[in-house]
């Protein structure tokens, strides 16, 4: 087996009871200088010190107060970063994309690390590791059954999961020990949702059901209160159900939990219709047998949806949303944003093409729409923001082609 080669080799330790690196390899400020040149950006910086404003006379540019990385994405990306340097001759893996953002998988496809699985996903499987290999699991985390089959190849396993997302595992896997099915307000597929829903399924008897948005938990409380019958459970969520799921045994006690990134309004909307259902059927005062409930949104999706909740203040005639288009928290603040201006959800500078097209993604869909005369004449008053998982330099070159396509200059005398 290839040793690491680096000096720093003891300076982060495995936990004692997995053999999982968790907090790095104590090489924080050695990769600091890289995530910086590689993610940061001046017209970014320049906003923030002018208070989230920028004054170019015609065009006034406006920033959300919370955006971009969050806390959870700067540790995954530190801790990529820290593994590829101390494993400089070992092959590195990620189980699937770090965060939802394309650059930043570009980059770390660039810096040697491979992909497991995802759009990005090569030719290696799980089968084909060896104990030479590293293997990092990303800031959604990743299943309890990935994990065992990781652990039996025997490979170096560096775990960046985002410690809200495990705050959310606890809670379900307390509903599961305490005979609560979890109701998970996200969506099955994304890979936060898979490993929650894992958690689950470890204990014996463990249930969950996971609702998309509030068309999903009517139908389910529908059935709560008896107006459809068990077959619609099973036909509308026959893929987000734990195996073997009774709707008439497995929802009479709901926990209410949520993927971290989700519509946090929406999710207080869904418990409260889940509590009145099952007041309805069994009564207001057995609900303390029936209902759990707790707010699993994450600090950081929270803040960024307040911040684009208060740009709704700034007249603006515009909104570009800077995000991963498969990033679950970046298309929910389009939705706040397009309550108050049109607003468009782009990956990145390349989609605005002229001022007389835009390629962009609407909320819920899955292919890429085209805005045309998307830019109105000047004066304009425009709002940028970045998802928990865009760079600022991605914001940042949104904002240089605007100014650009506006012909004006970010040099231009405040
Ligand atoms: S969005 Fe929230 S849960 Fe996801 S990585 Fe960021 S802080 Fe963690």
């Amino acid at each position: 087996m290839t040793q690491p080669t680096h000096d720093k080799t003891l300076s982060g330790s495995a936990d004692p009871k997995t053999g999982i690196y968790r907090h790095g390899f104590g090489m924080k400020e050695d990769v600091a200088t890289s995530i910086a040149s590689d993610y940061l950006c001046p017209v970014v910086e320049r906003l923030k010190a002018g208070d989230f404003h920028l004054d170019l006379g015609p065009l006034q540019i406006y920033l959300a107060r919370e955006f971009g990385f969050c806390y959870g994405v700067d540790k995954a990306v530190d801790y990529s970063y820290q593994t590829r340097r101390m494993f400089p001759d070992r092959r590195i893996f990620l189980t699937t994309e770090i965060i939802h953002n394309p650059g930043v998988n570009a980059r770390l496809r660039d810096m040697g690390v491979q992909f497991l699985n995802g759009q990005y996903k090569g030719t290696t499987t799980v089968n084909d590791l060896s104990p030479d290999d590293v293997v990092i699991l990303p800031a959604f985390g990743a299943s309890v059954q990935e994990i065992e089959q990781l652990k039996a190849r025997g490979v170096t396993l560096v775990d960046t999961t985002c410690g809200s997302v495990i705050h959310v595992w606890k809670r379900v896997e307390k509903y599961a020990r305490e005979g609560f099915t979890a109701i998970i307000h996200g969506k099955y597929s994304h890979e936060e949702t898979i490993g929650t829903s894992s958690r689950v399924t470890q204990y014996p008897g463990g249930t969950y059901i996971v609702v998309r948005n509030k068309d999903e938990a009517q139908i389910l409380c529908d059935f709560i209160t008896g107006k459809v019958p068990a077959e619609t459970i099973m036909q509308r969520f026959a893929n987000a159900v734990s195996p073997d799921f009774d709707p008439e045994r497995d929802l009479q006690r709901l926990g209410v939990a949520n993927q971290t990134t989700m519509l946090s309004s929406e999710s207080m909307e869904i418990a409260a219709m889940a509590r009145d259902a099952l007041a309805e059927r069994y009564g207001a005062d057995q609900l303390e047998t029936h209902f759990r409930n707790f707010d699993t949104i994450c600090s950081a999706t929270q803040e960024r949806q307040d911040a684009m909740l208060a740009m709704g203040e700034m007249n603006l005639d515009l909104v570009l949303v800077v995000g991963g288009f498969n990033s679950s928290n970046t298309g929910h603040l389009v939705e706040i944003a397009e309550t108050y201006a049109p607003s468009f959800h782009i990956e990145d500078a390349s989609y605005i093409v002229s001022a007389n097209e835009l390629r962009h993604k609407r909320p819920g869909a899955t292919g890429i729409d085209k805005a045309v005369n998307w830019l109105p004449p000047l004066p304009l008053r425009v709002g940028f923001t970045g998802g928990a998982s865009t760079p600022n330099r991605a914001v940042g070159q949104a904002i240089e082609r605007v100014v650009e396509l506006c012909g004006l200059s970010l040099n231009n005398p405040e």
